[in-house]
Order: structure tokens, then sequence, then C-alpha cells
């Protein structure tokens, strides 16, 4: 299907980007499908990149289901999926380049230190409090065994802030030395942190618009400091509504999220459209539902 010429942008490359901790449900379908519709209504490239670096996260298994529902609801990417365990050496350039540049600094300090400094320090008051590291390890480890490798947020005394657009909820800024600190980009576990793989796989990959679920909004601001950091091109960013739980929280496992039933995927798709605040949409078929949508996501968004 292709969208008129009038809202062709040349050049779009957009991605879904699930992490395969277990199948696609309700909510996670509403983030495939915005990110499709908006590839699809630009007369762009979809792609499919699964994030499975959080391998104690991940269920065996799990990302080939993705895919298979992805396809059951007529969502195909326009290239073959790529999966980030695969894609180390990438991290590990990038992470060498932030290096070379004096960017990053190993860490020793475990969870319950950096807790221990911030009520030290008076800044910790409650178990749900954001913890933003205090810079414990920047003049040195003193000795102490490296875990992690942290960015530095403060630079020659500058603070990191950064600001940024999303389409829907419009200009945002967040100084992220202050509110996130000195964020992990390779784990005391030795695992590749999410920021830096998904700032160097949209880098690479030449993604130019990204289209995600609201949760993912408050990560914005550290993947843009990265992204100038290594010098790589800033997406366009959509953050979609969120599906909630019966307990007002964003719908997942956890609070009873069921698998995507894909024996029934015009339902599946109907109910995604909603959440996206689509118009009922008359057709009958995936393919024409899809069409439809396209044409109705490109007069809402575009
Ligand atoms: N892998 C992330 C998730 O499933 C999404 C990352 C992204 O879209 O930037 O929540």
């Amino acid at each position: 299907m292709s969208a008129s010429s009038s809202t062709r942008r040349p050049g779009y490359v957009g991605r879904f980007a699930p992490s395969p901790t277990g199948p696609l449900h309700a909510g996670s379908l509403v983030a495939a499908l915005a990110s499709w519709l908006d590839a699809r209504a630009h007369g762009g490239k979809w792609l499919v990149r699964i994030e499975d670096v959080d391998t104690p996260r991940c269920v065996s298994g799990a990302d080939e289901l993705i895919l298979r529902q992805l396809a059951r609801c007529g969502l195909f990417p326009d290239e073959p999926p790529v999966w980030q365990s695969r894609r180390g050496t990438l991290y590990e350039a990038a992470l060498k380049r932030l290096h070379t540049l004096g960017l990053v600094y190993p860490c020793a300090c475990t969870r319950r230190e950096v807790e221990e400094a911030l009520v030290a320090l008076g800044v910790l008051h409650g178990r749900f409090e954001e913890r933003v590291y205090p810079g414990t390890c920047r003049a040195g480890l003193h000795g102490r065994p490296a875990r992690a490798t942290r960015l530095l947020t403060v630079c020659g005394g500058i603070e990191a802030v950064v600001s940024w657009n999303d389409r829907r909820s419009g200009p945002h800024r967040q100084n992220v030395a202050r509110e996130v600190g000195d964020f992990v980009l390779h784990r005391a576990d030795g695992l590749w942190a999410y920021q830096l793989a998904v700032v160097v796989d949209d880098g690479a990959q030449g993604i130019t618009d990204v289209v995600r679920g609201a949760d993912l909004a408050d990560n914005t601001a550290r993947q843009v400091h990265l992204q100038r950091l290594l010098v790589l091109p800033e997406p366009r960013y959509l953050h979609v509504p969120l599906v909630l739980g019966d307990d007002g929280h964003k719908l997942s496992k956890q609070n009873g999220a069921r698998p995507l039933e894909t024996r029934e995927p015009l339902g599946a798709l109907r109910a995604a459209g909603h959440a996206l605040g689509l118009p009922e949409l008359h057709a009958s078929t995936v393919p024409d539902w899809l069409q439809a949508a396209t044409l109705a996501w490109a007069q809402a968004w575009l």
C-alpha cells in the first residue's frame, strides 16, 4: 500500500523495537501499529529490531513468536529483522569512541552503595525516588574493582541539558545531569545498556522517525544527548498513548496482559487503532483495514 505523493517523505525510515520478554500483547501491538502506520503514511520503510540485549529478561522463542504475530496482523518489515545480541561490535566501537573523547569512566559502585551515598548526601528519602548517580567514581576507583561504565553528564562544569520535541506532546527539556546523573552504558553484568544499544542502532539503521510508547519518552533526553556526543542524526519522535492495565499502569505481563490473539487479527488491529484514536474503519480484511488506517493516520498526523 502506498501513501499519496503529498505525504511521502523521502528517506523516511521507522522501526518497531520489541524486547523479546514475551509475546506481543494488546499494548505492544499499539506501538507496532503506530510505527508501521507512520512509516506507510510517509511512504517510508519500516524495520523491526529485536532488542534482546537484556538477556536475563528475554524469553526463548519470544522473538520468533513476535515476528509471527506481526505477520498475522499484516505488519511485515521491509528488511530482514536484526537482533541486538549480534551487534555487540557496534556498541563496543561507540563506547571506545566515547572513551577516546574522555566522556566515560569506570564505576565500582553497587546499587546499595549508590543508595547509601545518596542517603548520606540527604538527597534520597523514599524507596521510589529516582537514584541520580552522585558521581562517586568520577574522580577514580581508588583501588575498587570496575563494574560498570558510565557516561559523564557534566563536562567542564557544564551540565547536559537536552531539549527535544515530540510530535504529540510538544517541546521537552531535561537537565540530564541533575535529573538522571551519569548513566550506565555498559552494565556491571557485562551487558550493554539499552540507552547505548538503541542510539547506536537507530544511527546505524538510519532511523529518521521513532514512534513508540509514551513510557519510553523519559529516555529520550538521554538518547538525544548520546546522539549528539556520537555525532549521529537526531530522529523525530512521536510517543503514543499507552494501553493501561486494570491497575492503571502500562499493560504488561505483570498486570494481566494476555498474549495477543492473532486468530482474529482484525479484531486486534481494531482495538489497537481505537487506542491510537483512529475512527471506526469499514474494512473486512486485514489489508483493507491497514489501508484505511494508513489514510486515517495520515490525516491525523501529517
Ligand atoms: N525495546 C524497548 C521496549 O520493548 C523499546 C525501545 C524503543 O522503542 O526505543 O520497550
